[in-house]
């Protein structure tokens, strides 16, 4: 494929007559009066028919007894059937007694978590985190701006750490996490993160589990949304956490969280916690007085349809099917409109569920309002970063999953025709 020209190597009048061929498009696109929105990171119709099956595999005839008598018709099994938990220790590769099944979100369970430290503090906590002056989190950015939304909503004060390659800026996570008692834990997407998808290295995993932290109580929130979300044969290979923790001697600082929404069903899926069995214990008693048990129906419903980690990831691969082209697209369309001009890069993930396209600094924003202008909704400019604010106004989210191959087609060149419009302006300006 031949690449484009350098923008920045370009003269002015180069510039100027590749503006105004780029505006023509533009308007071209504007003319045609779209509704595209790429915005949020949602399986398409076509993987939601992937499980349709699970919904016709309990029948009324059937006793809904769990493998071990629970009867899921009624109250009881506060942290889940066994047959589930079974299940998910496996996908997370963490002992059954290491596992809590909850209801039908991750993010509930993570909002939970930090609410139940706010309150009670944690496993350990000499005090409620929210009877302290301040309570910190880092937040490696880009990140996932519902994780943010749930420290603004606590008045968790959020600390960006910058993203690499390979994990959270290590160094800088060790430094702060040393000196600063208030700063009680850490948001992570360790596998093919959102928004970058990119996967921690070991080292990275075995710092975060051996770091010394200032607060005794210090927690990771490691939000393993997309542990089998894989987009290739040859998936990337996260180390367990938990096991880590264990062997550096903090057994209780790591907090996993998953869940089945972009498995089976987003809107009746199942979420999980795994963690020490002391995390576990305690935060069952609180649990306890929330709720005199889950929904243990869609649980069984799981299992039956999901059965074992043979059969999970076989429709993994239904999945991988539906939306690796998706991925090709917006890869392919980025590398032949953007690739040589120096004016945007981007990762190419080996899972998850998005791309991240850094502009030139100070692009963004001005990319996102002129795609909006032309009919096509991306994430919000800044929403990658803690407040809202990216403070190099670069990073934009690419959610390529939902909108059909053509759609998609059509908002990636509408995409990359805004990119380069901002860019040049940019260079022009400088
Ligand atoms: N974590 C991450 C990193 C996500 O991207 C998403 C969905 N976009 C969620 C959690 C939401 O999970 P759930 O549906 O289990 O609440």
């Amino acid at each position: 494929m031949e690449r484009g020209t350098d923008y920045n190597r370009m003269d002015i009048d180069e510039l100027n007559r590749q503006y105004q061929a780029l505006q023509e498009k533009y308007e071209g696109f504007k003319s045609r009066g779209m509704s595209l929105d790429m915005s949020r990171g949602k399986p398409c119709p076509e993987q939601l028919e992937l499980s349709r099956g699970m919904l016709d595999i309990l029948s009324s005839e059937d006793s809904l007894k769990a493998m071990d008598g629970t009867d899921c018709l009624n109250y009881g099994g506060i942290d889940g059937i066994p047959e589930a938990k079974q299940l998910f220790a496996q996908m997370l590769e963490v002992g059954a007694s290491e596992i809590l099944v909850g209801g039908n979100s991750s993010l509930t369970m993570m909002h939970d978590a930090l609410s139940r430290a706010m309150l009670h503090g944690v496993y350990g906590s000499a005090t409620p985190w929210g009877k302290l002056p301040k309570v910190k989190l880092l937040c490696p950015s880009p990140g996932y701006d519902r994780h943010f939304a749930i420290c603004e909503l606590l008045g968790i004060e959020m600390i960006a750490v910058d993203m690499l390659p390979d994990g959270p800026d290590m160094d800088a996570v060790e430094r702060l996490v040393r000196e600063d008692d208030s700063i009680k834990g850490i948001w992570c997407v360790p596998k093919y993160s959102n928004p970058e998808g990119i996967t921690y290295s070991d080292e990275t995993v075995d710092r975060l589990a051996g770091m010394k932290t200032k607060a005794s109580d210090f927690r990771i929130m490691w939000d393993d949304a997309y542990t089998v979300h894989h987009l290739t044969t040859k998936p990337d290979r996260l180390k367990n956490i938990l096991e880590a923790c264990k062997k550096a001697g903090n057994p209780d600082r790591a907090f996993i969280f998953a869940s089945t929404s972009k498995i089976t069903f987003p809107s009746a899926g199942v979420a999980v916690l795994a963690s020490s069995e002391a995390n576990l214990n305690f935060i069952r008693k609180q649990l306890s007085v929330q709720t005199i048990g889950p929904d243990k129906i869609n649980q069984l419903r799981h299992v039956r349809f999901l059965q074992n980690m043979d059969v999970l990831q076989a429709h993994m691969e239904k999945h991988a099917a539906i939306i690796k082209p998706k991925f090709d697209i917006v890869l392919n369309k980025l590398e032949s409109e953007l690739g040589g001009k120096n004016i945007a890069s981007w990762i190419k993930p080996n899972g998850g569920y998005f791309l991240s396209l850094n502009t030139l600094d100070g692009c963004a924003k001005e990319v996102v309002r002129l795609a909006a202008e032309a009919g096509v909704t991306l994430t919000k400019a800044g929403a990658t970063y803690p407040y809202g604010s990216d403070p190099r106004d670069r990073n934009i989210r690419i959610a390529p999953t939902f909108p059909s191959a053509e759609e998609l087609e059509t908002a990636i060149d509408v995409l990359c025709v805004c990119v380069q419009l901002a860019s040049i302006k940019k260079v022009l300006a400088s």
